[in-house]
């Protein structure tokens, strides 16, 4: 029945797919008793993937099939590839050159990964489940699978995350191994710098004894000559070698302007994979995620909220996350969906009201309250000034990005302190003083007209 199952398997996923789940998965055992039916998988990342979603249909596959009960139960081929993958210590030292002789210089730098940009870390979904198995599968096997990979797509959708996993992968399984990651823009300066330098020949050695290149965001090679010669070799020595080779994008090859023909047809000779933005349940799952890694306890429906406000960017959907958070220690607060809400209002706001002025907030400011901008800025300390006074700095500092002492200017050269004690005593009059909630709700309306 294993090989129905297998076989079954086998049309409904693509061949990227269907390596990185199926290709080292095997049954080691079944026992009649308990039904427990051990399976033998690769890392932990497939275990993973079978017990959330291939578990279920290989019960039901059995039974419907073959008339037998299973209870899956998976089991880590070598085993250490659980640490290997869950602690990122040992993937800190990125590029290890132990094994080699010392070729770097001031001038030929190397980034480090990000330890957070793990398969671990990176939750599949719609829109990135193709790359995320082509990457699973280059990790796997590199040089031999797909080489190039290229991965393309939009900003902030997880390119640089999942090329970096790559990475991580290789040393985990190889801590020798010689791993290097540069965005395209430092292997440029690099180069001009090797020439003015004369030390070409180490920029040659670094980046032709890797074994592993990621080039991130090489649309940036678009219009430069003398680079892509360059790259062109490099390309070539690895690509020989059998090294893989991993690029990142935000278009395909063929839509970066005067990249030379030869490139263009190198690039394509392996897999290109687009990463396309995430649908709302993989979003949450995301924020989930986050959250978790950060201790935060955070409703469903809080989730949802989130979620559903960013729909493009996963960069910014973090950041969203950070907001409510950062909004509810201010707050002293719980997060639920309300102060979510008030959280991310702002932050809507904000990116409206980019190049809204002071000037504009006080004149509306003014007008709403049937003063004057000369009394705003003015020094009267009467209450039917002092509070229009004060709600239009707090209005200034929370929908513009102006800094205290820049706001302090604003209103007639006070200082940022005055200014300080002008939001902080407005935030907290909103939550007790119902008029004052009710005017600065007017007025943000008013001003994101
Ligand atoms: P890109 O390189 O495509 O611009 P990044 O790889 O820098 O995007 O991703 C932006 C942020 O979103 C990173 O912090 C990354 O960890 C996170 N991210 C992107 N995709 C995912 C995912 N599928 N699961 C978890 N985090 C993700
Ligand atoms: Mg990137």
């Amino acid at each position: 029945f294993w090989h129905h199952f297998i076989s079954e398997m086998h049309e409904h996923f693509n061949e990227v797919a269907y390596n990185a789940w199926f290709k080292n998965t095997r049954p080691l055992s079944y026992n009649k008793e308990t039904h427990e039916l051990k399976i033998a998988v690769q890392n932990p990342v497939t275990k993973g993937y079978w017990e959330k979603n291939l578990a279920s249909q290989l019960i039901q596959s059995a039974y419907g099939y073959a008339n037998i009960e299973v209870m899956p139960v998976f089991q880590i081929e070598g085993d250490k590839s659980t640490e290997r993958l869950v602690t990122p210590k040992v993937q800190t030292q990125v590029v290890s050159e132990n094994t080699r002789p010392q070729t770097d210089n001031a001038f030929v730098r190397s980034l480090k990964l990000n330890e957070k940009y793990t398969f671990d870390n990176f939750v599949q979904g719609e829109g990135n489940k193709l790359a995320a198995g082509a990457a699973l599968a280059v990790a796997d096997s590199p040089g031999s699978f797909y080489n190039p990979l290229f991965i393309f797509g939009g900003v902030g959708l997880g390119k640089t995350h999942l090329m970096q996993a790559i990475g991580h992968q290789m040393l985990a399984e190889r801590p020798n191994a010689k791993v290097v990651y540069i965005q395209s823009e430092t292997f440029v300066n690099d180069f001009i710098n090797s020439i003015k330098n004369k030390t070409q020949d180490q920029f040659r050695a670094k980046y032709r004894t890797c074994d592993l290149l990621l080039v991130d965001d090489i649309q940036f090679f678009a219009k430069k000559e003398g680079i892509q010669e360059e790259f062109f070799h490099t390309f070539e020595t690895l690509y020989n070698d059998q090294k893989q080779i991993v690029m990142t994008s935000d278009r395909l090859p063929t839509e970066i302007p005067d990249l030379s023909e030869r490139l263009v047809s190198r690039f394509t000779w392996g897999l290109q994979v687009e990463i396309t933005p995430p649908d709302l349940e993989t979003r949450i799952a995301i924020l989930r995620k986050k959250a978790e890694a950060e201790n935060l306890t955070i409703d469903d429906n809080t989730l949802d909220y989130i979620a559903s406000q960013v729909d493009t960017n996963i960069r910014e959907l973090e950041g969203a996350l950070v907001k409510v958070q950062a909004h509810a220690t201010i707050e002293h607060e719980d997060i639920n969906v309300n102060l979510a809400r008030e959280a991310l209002a702002d932050l809507k706001l904000v990116q409206k009201n980019q190049g809204l002025q002071i000037s504009k907030i006080q004149e509306v400011v003014a007008n709403y309250f049937q003063t004057s901008t000369h009394e705003l800025k003015g020094k009267k300390r009467v209450r039917q000034i002092v509070v229009p006074r004060q709600i239009a700095m707090y209005l200034s500092r929370e929908l513009t990005d102006s800094s205290l002492p820049k706001i302090g200017q604003e209103f007639g050269g006070k200082d940022h302190t005055t200014v300080m004690h002008a939001y902080e005593k407005i935030s907290r009059e909103i939550k007790t003083n119902s008029d004052i909630k009710t005017a600065v709700f007017d007025l943000k309306q008013m001003l994101d007209r």
